[in-house]
This record gives structure tokens, sequence and C-alpha cells, in this order.
């Protein structure tokens, strides 16, 4: 059964990479009917950050990606966590050490500091202690490691699904590290004794782990395993080229949500950096994409992560995709977060059915639709201007306002219309004086279903407000 994974070490914030690894992972064991797999790599104990896997799990069920195996869907295992699997890596080092792959080096740390100031690197002394003085060191309780024993002289052959087969001189590769002094195993033993574990097919992952491969392949001969089919995707890259970080842009998926970006449309933005639809649309679901999806629709090109882009995307989902309904859950959050309050589910949806051609991120709405909430807004100095000009016209056209008996646009329109007419002036220098006084700004839905919506005690109020404004 094709199986893929992500493998995330938990160092920090939820990375929009590891989201966009995760996608081509999920999609392909999907399309496959196969499972997929998230394994925590949490080993190194000085770069872990507490929380740091529980928002990365919450960052995947966010975005629709989640795993095979785990709690939230019913599964006997997962996520997994290497830090709970350690006798394990240290049973497989010593397979190694049997059939020697592996050797025990016992340099103290300022010993390896000055072989690589003197070498380069570690140049592999520790290869010529003979077996029986190295197991005896290692049973006095000597700190030590294990490393991998390159043969040499040799070639390695990485085959990657995507770039074809490369070829290492074995002379590149180093002795690495497999299991620490303190009995934990690096990224390289843990990695591969767990695909091989749990029965991973197809390892998915970032461009950066291209380097590591030539190592692993070895470490796949040296158990006598099969090896995987490798894919490495290109990394996600900032505007101007630079690989997206911490100083080139944001990075955490949790600031995307807290800036009011959907799930949806995160997932179908990052999609797109590495995979294009056979008909070339750009809005897609995630079913959609596993229906579509071969790695011959996969570019290598470095994909560019821009927050322009994504917001643009992020409004088509507000104004194409989503359901007045669904609009309404999404931006209910950040309406509280503004302090905001709507009198109705019914006037909430009216509100966001007027505005959600004019607003790109949740985050926006409140403060563009504030005015459809509460009278405290402030008016723009265009505004003002506008209501100052208009005020004789604004004070006899709140009388004929008063006197209607609704406020629906087939009351509003004629009746608007006529009073510019009458009055000798153009619809627009009736309109505009009318908008700011009852929004404070002069960009705003249209006028007619604006005040069917407001209503019209408030209009009528806000129009006195406004006068009373630019008399002061
Ligand atoms: N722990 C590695 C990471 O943090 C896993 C890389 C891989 O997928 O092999 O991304």
């Amino acid at each position: 059964m094709v199986t893929t994974r992500i493998a995330p070490s938990p160092t920090g914030d939820p990375h929009v990479g590891t989201a966009y690894i995760a996608i081509f992972n999920y999609v392909w064991a999907k399309k496959n009917g196969g499972r997929f797999i998230v394994r925590i790599e949490d080993t190194d104990r000085q770069r872990y950050v507490p929380g740091a896997e529980e928002r990365i799990l919450a960052m995947l069920h966010w975005l629709g990606l989640d795993y095979d195996e785990g709690p939230d869907t019913g599964g006997p295992h997962g996520p997994y966590r290497q830090s709970e699997r350690l006798e394990l890596y240290r049973r497989y080092a010593e397979i190694l050490l049997e059939r020697d792959w592996a050797y025990r080096a016992f340099e103290t740390p300022e010993e390896l500091e000055r072989i690589r100031r003197e070498k380069g690197g570690y140049d592999g002394r520790a290869r010529n202690i003979p077996k029986a003085e190295a197991e005896a060191r290692a049973r006095a309780g000597e700190p030590h490691v294990i490393r991998l024993k390159v043969p040499r002289p040799g070639t390695i052959e990485v085959h990657d699904a995507l770039r074809g087969l490369v070829r290492y001189d074995s002379a590149e590769i180093p002795d690495v590290v497999l299991l620490k002094s303190d009995g934990f195993p690096t990224y390289h033993l843990a990695n591969v004794v767990d695909d091989h574990l749990m029965g991973v097919t197809d390892v998915i992952r970032g461009e950066e782990w291209l380097v590591s491969t030539p190592i692993h392949v070895l470490l796949y001969q040296a158990f006598g395993w099969d090896v995987p089919k490798f894919y490495h995707l290109p990394l996600l890259r900032a505007p101007g080229g630079a690989k997206l970080s911490k100083r080139t842009g944001h990075t955490s998926v949790d600031h995307y949500r807290e800036e009011g970006i959907l799930p949806e449309a995160l997932r179908n933005y990052l999609s797109l950096m590495g995979f294009s639809m056979p008909d070339g649309r750009e809005v897609f679901t995630l079913s959609e994409m596993v229906e579509a999806f071969s790695w011959d629709r996969v570019s290598l090109g470095g994909p560019v992560f821009d927050w322009e882009k994504l917001v643009w995307m992020n409004g088509k989902y507000i104004r194409e995709v989503l359901t007045l309904d669904e609009l309404a859950e999404r931006v209910k959050p950040f309406m509280t977060e503004a302090g905001l309050t709507w009198p109705s589910e019914d006037y909430l949806r009216r509100v966001l059915e007027l505005m959600r051609p004019r607003f790109e991120t949740l985050k926006e709405f409140p403060q563009k639709a504030i005015y459809f909430f509460q009278d405290d807004f402030d008016y723009e100095a265009k505004a003002q201007k506008e209501i100052a000009k208009g005020a004789a016209l604004l004070r006899e056209l709140k009388e004929k306002l008063a006197n209607l008996p609704d406020f629906s646009q087939a009351y509003t329109e004629p009746l608007i219309k006529a009073f510019a007419e009458e009055s000798g002036k153009k619809l627009r220098h009736v309109m505009q004086p009318l908008r700011a006084a009852i929004t404070g700004r002069l960009a705003t839905p249209g006028m007619y279903e604006m005040l069917e919506v407001l209503g019209k005690e408030t209009v009528i109020r806000r129009i006195e407000r406004a006068l009373a404004l630019v008399e002061s």
C-alpha cells in the first residue's frame, strides 16, 4: 500500500513549508488509496519547543490534512513520536555495529573541534580502534557515539522520482553520527528505521533533505531493506528568490490564520506552489487535486510564496467559494476580536452579502464594515467635506426619507432620484453627502441595498449626527 508521511520536528511555529509538503504527501496517499502518516521527529532535545507538536497537529487539522493513524480519526496509533521509540533505534544501531556498518567513536567534543579545524571534518580515525577494545571501553561506560562506516571507495546512487539519478562519490559522504552519546539517535538513523518500520513507500520532502539521501540509501543497504521512492520538492521562496525564512517573510501558519486567511485558500495557494491543474484552473478543492494529481503536473521551479497573491486567492474564496453561512461562521471570531457584535444572524448575513466583494481577509471585515454594526465610527476627511458641502441638501433629504413607510429599495430609489431632479442636482451630488453621513466614508456598497440593511431609524439618526458634526 502506498504510504506517505510527514516527519516534522517540533522546533518552533508551524511552518508553511511543512503545510506545503503535507499537501503533496496527503494527496499522493489519497490518490493511491493509501495511508498518510504523521511522525513527530523530536529527538533533538536542544531544539525541542514545548507546544510545537500540538500546533503542528492543529495546523494539519485546520487545513483539512488529517492523518490516517491518529487519535482524531480513531486509528490505532499516532502521531508517532520518536522520543517514545528510543530503545528501538539503539537496537538498530547495534545491528549495524554487528554487521560492521558502524563503529564506536570516543572523541570528546574538544577533540572533535580540533579535528574539524585541522581536517575540515571528522576523518574516521576511530575506525582503527580494534573492535574488542571499543566494546570493552563502551562496557566500561566511556562516553561515545556510533558512526556510520561509509564504504570507501564507492559510489552511491540516489534515484529521485522527480530529478532522476544522481551519483555520489562516497568520498563526499562523511561517517555521520547515528547514535549520540546521550543515547538519542540522529535524524538519519531514526528517520530510516522509522520509514522502514512504518511501511513508508514514498518519501516526499523538501529539497533541503536531498543531501541526506545518499546517507539514507547507505543505511537501507546496510539493513538490507528496500529503498523507498524519493521525491524532493523545491523549497518555498520569498519574493526576490531567497529561501522563505523568518528573515524574508512570515513562515508561521498561525500568523496567516490570525491575519484572516482561510484554510481553504492557504491550502489551495500552497498547492499551486508545486502543482497546476490540467485545465489551468486556479481554484480547486483538495479532493479535486487528488482526482487530477500526477507527478508530471508538478514543477520544480522555485515557487515564490507571495502575500499579495495569497490575499488575492483568499478574496476569491470569500467572494466566490464560501457560502454566506460559512462566511458568517468564519468572520465571527474576528468580529468578537474587534469588539463588534451583530444584532442577528440574518443581519450579519445581509451585511456579508453586500460586503463580500469588498474585503479579502477575514480580519479586514470588521474594520471595513464597522458602520453596519455601530454608530461610533470615524469620518474620513473627504467624507466630512462632502457632508459640509451637501449639508443643506442632506437636511431636506432627511425630512423626505423620514416620511417613507419603509426603507426597501422600491421606496428609497425613486425618492432619492426624484429629489435630485427637483433640486436640479446630479444624482452623485446627493448620494455622496448621504453616503458620507451614514458611513463616514465614500466607498461603500450600493446605496439602496445599504439603506435597506441599515434601516430608517439608523439612517435618520446618522444624518442628524453628521449634520451636527459639520455645524458645530
Ligand atoms: N525531521 C525532518 C524535518 O524536520 C524530516 C525530513 C524528512 O522528511 O525526512 O523536516
